[in-house]
């Protein structure tokens, strides 16, 4: 392991094994004829875009999606090779880089697909279809329109697919259900209106869509959040066996004992009640470890959890040790992952300060080194 090659302050630790096999578990559960487009935006959503796009190509992954073409470049550059999409917005004037590195790019509008024939750059494109979400794409309400625009810039573009978002497919209840229906029925149908333009990629479903919707015309799932073993909402419950690939960890810099009516931290937003052991951890905001945690989050120690005292800092927080036993300078903290017969993931910190385990795992900044198990 390459543990001993850097410093132990605050470092997360990534899973390839538990990634490859929540893959393998998906694959499992949808039906044969759909292949999986891993979502590796955002560095592989902070777990690292090369060495989880390698795991998946062993896997037997060749289709990627990542935001932007710097994303896209970069794995291009660091030697994966797959198709590679580009699922949003690229200045016209880096569309030389998309054709130079064989990426393909999405049509986010007419004008869009109008400005990329102007450029006469020579790119696979893909076009997306706006069935709701109200971001990108062909307004779907208008088949006509969709059909005639794709028509249209298939004859003047390399055009190899179309596709559609979902906004509500983790969602429950029948209105919600209903409105995703709705959305995959747009889609479907105007894909089966162009069929004859045999586009290789159809495909309509994310995460969620793939393991709660049907599309008739769906070819790809464009899995993200699920590969890395998180829900798409809270209230989801994942498939058996899909579990988090990454884990938090950093150590304790210092203990201390305060008492009664004394404060911690900036702000002196906590006041001890009674005499209290403190435990000092050298992760903050600046590691990406929200601030809106703040006499809130907890950490896990020896299997335990101890809840954070006083404001985060941008370095360090502070957090009560008080029943703990053994902890000293050195002793491992868990932010996030398991400790004993405790855990804590991404997606109940998130639900501690309202956000989704997306924003949490995204967040872990740079500066905190990635360690792969
Ligand atoms: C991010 C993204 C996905 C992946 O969504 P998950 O919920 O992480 O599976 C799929 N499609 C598009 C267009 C996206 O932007």
């Amino acid at each position: 392991m390459i543990m001993d090659k850097y410093v132990k302050r605050s470092w997360v630790e990534i899973n390839l094994n538990v990634l490859k096999n929540n893959c393998r578990i998906y694959k499992g559960i949808i039906d044969k004829n759909q292949k999986i487009m891993a979502v590796i935006k955002a560095d592989a959503y902070g777990h690292g875009d090369i060495k989880v796009a390698k795991a998946l190509l062993d896997e037997g992954i060749t289709d990627f999606a990542v935001s932007n073409v710097d994303e896209a470049c970069r794995l291009r550059e660091l030697g994966i090779d797959g198709n590679i999409l580009i699922l949003g917005y690229t200045p016209i004037e880096l569309l030389p880089q998309v054709a130079e590195y064989n990426i393909i790019q999405t049509i986010i509008s007419e004008e869009y697909a109008e400005e990329v024939c102007k450029s006469n750059v020579d790119i696979k494109c893909q076009i997306a279809l706006d069935t709701g979400m109200n971001r990108i794409g062909l307004n779907a309400d208008d088949v006509d329109y969709c059909i005639e625009v794709i028509r249209k810039y298939s004859k003047k573009l390399n055009v190899i697919g179309i596709f559609t978002h979902l906004c509500v497919a983790d969602g429950k209840g029948g209105e919600v259900v209903r409105f995703t229906e709705k959305q995959i029925e747009k889609f479907d149908a105007i894909a089966s209106s162009l069929s004859d333009l045999k586009f290789d990629y159809v495909h309509c479903l994310n995460s969620a869509g793939g393991l709660w919707h049907k599309s008739r015309t769906n070819m790809f799932i464009r899995l993200g959040i699920v590969l890395y073993g998180l829900k798409p909402d809270y209230m989801n419950v994942l498939p058996k066996g899909i579990s988090p690939a990454l884990e938090w960890k950093s150590v304790i810099s210092m203990v201390k004992t305060i008492y009664e009516d004394e404060t911690v931290g900036y702000g002196r937003t906590f006041t001890a009640k009674q005499e209290m052991k403190i435990a000092t951890i050298p992760t903050g905001y600046a590691d990406g470890y929200s601030r809106f945690l703040s006499n809130k989050g907890y950490v896990l120690i020896n299997g335990q959890r101890a809840n954070i005292v006083g404001r985060i800092c941008m370095d360090q927080m502070m957090v009560d040790v008080t029943g703990i036993n053994d902890v000293s300078i050195g002793t491992e903290v868990t932010l996030l992952g398991r400790s004993g017969d405790s855990q804590m993931t991404a997606d109940d910190m998130a639900h501690m300060i309202n956000t989704i385990g997306y924003e949490i795992v995204c967040n872990i900044s740079k500066r905190v080194p990635r360690v792969y198990i």
